[in-house]
């Protein structure tokens, strides 16, 4: 904002919004009544608004945001030992069209800007001050590379104005191959998770229409070539459904196609949701397939559902939809 005014105003409303939480230029009370006033007449700080907020037996929080054009969106905060993380979405609802995930069958609505994207972490430390937000996943509504331009811009605002590092930062993609280059390209340094979700170009064509364009080939040699400081690792989500992606050949297959990839996988037992025609493994097939992977010297975890009783597990966010 260029408001006539010096240099260290906007550093102290910069503080004022992003780490005092000031929702109107009026809260800003450093700043005298009549600077306020000045400033309230061509600047309003833009605000998310809460609908709802749940929280689930396991600590697991979801919060409902409203936009400002009546849009909703959801994030979810997944306390877990010393960290918060929080969930956050990149879209009102998803175009990619992957057939076994809520948002998805929603269709895209549109975009968010990088002032809703940044909203949801500034809004989610509002309603746990004095807490702070310590890790970001954009793993919430939506495909963030997607909407490329936004998430860079919104990854920025949240590493040098809220002070989160990169580090502590995790984007995860269905597989946008020209758009993964063009991450590793700038240089952002964030985490990269891809959602691998099958081990044959057949199966993930099927449940992930991306693939018919991105052959599972292709995006692993992305990967290949993703600049990666020197101990960190790609995670690969495989979200597991029973009878189409969870068997032996299955896991051996991942083994072969992931070898001399920096990889983590995460295997993401299907979370049903109403009206959904896949179901979860049983327990015992998913260990079986991450004992192949761990007996093949893979790092791998079976990521714990949070939130589920309160609809807020990986690919269960709706939200509200308008016509
Ligand atoms: N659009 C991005 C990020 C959001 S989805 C992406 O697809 O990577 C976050 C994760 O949830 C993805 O790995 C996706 O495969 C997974 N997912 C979607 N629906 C799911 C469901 N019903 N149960 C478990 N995981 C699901
Ligand atoms: Fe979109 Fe990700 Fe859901 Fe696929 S899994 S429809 S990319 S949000």
């Amino acid at each position: 904002m260029d408001a006539g005014l010096p240099a260290f105003r906007a550093r102290q409303i910069i503080h004022w919004i992003y780490e005092r939480y000031a929702q109107s230029v009026d809260d800003i009370t450093e700043l005298s009544k009549k600077l306020r006033q000045e400033l309230s007449e061509s600047a309003y700080i833009s605000n998310l608004e809460l609908l709802d907020r749940q929280t689930s037996q396991d600590g697991t929080e979801k919060f409902l945001f409203e936009l400002e054009d009546g849009e909703t969106i959801e994030s979810v905060l997944i306390p877990d030992e010393e960290r918060l993380t929080l969930c956050i979405s990149s879209q009102v609802g998803c175009a990619m069209g992957c057939v076994f995930c809520l948002t998805g069958k929603l269709g895209l609505k549109r975009n968010l800007e990088p002032h809703e994207i940044v909203d949801q972490v500034i809004s989610a430390n509002r309603l746990i001050k004095p807490d702070r937000i310590t890790n970001i996943v954009l793993m919430g509504m939506g495909e963030p590379l997607a909407n490329f331009e936004n998430v860079v811009e919104a990854i920025g605002r949240i590493t040098t104005l809220m002070k989160i590092s990169p580090r502590r930062i995790t984007l995860s993609t269905s597989g946008i191959v020209p758009k993964i280059i063009e991450l590793g390209n700038i240089g952002l340094k964030i985490n990269l998770a891809v959602s691998l979700n099958a081990a044959t170009d057949t199966v993930r064509s099927a449940i992930m229409p991306v693939n018919k364009t991105y052959h599972i080939r292709t995006l692993l040699d992305a990967c290949r070539r993703f600049p990666l400081p020197p101990t960190r690792r790609i995670t690969f989500e495989y979200v597991m459904l029973k009878d189409i992606n969870d068997s032996a050949s299955d896991a051996k297959r991942l083994v072969k196609l992931l070898r001399g990839i920096p990889a983590k996988i995460n295997l993401i037992p299907f979370n049903p949701y109403n009206g959904c025609e896949y179901d979860r493994p049983d327990d015992a097939a998913v260990l079986s397939f991450q004992e192949i992977l761990a007996q093949a010297n893979m790092t791998v975890i079976i990521r714990k559902s949070k939130g589920q009783d309160i609809l807020a597990a990986c690919g269960q966010l709706k939200a509200r939809y308008r016509e």
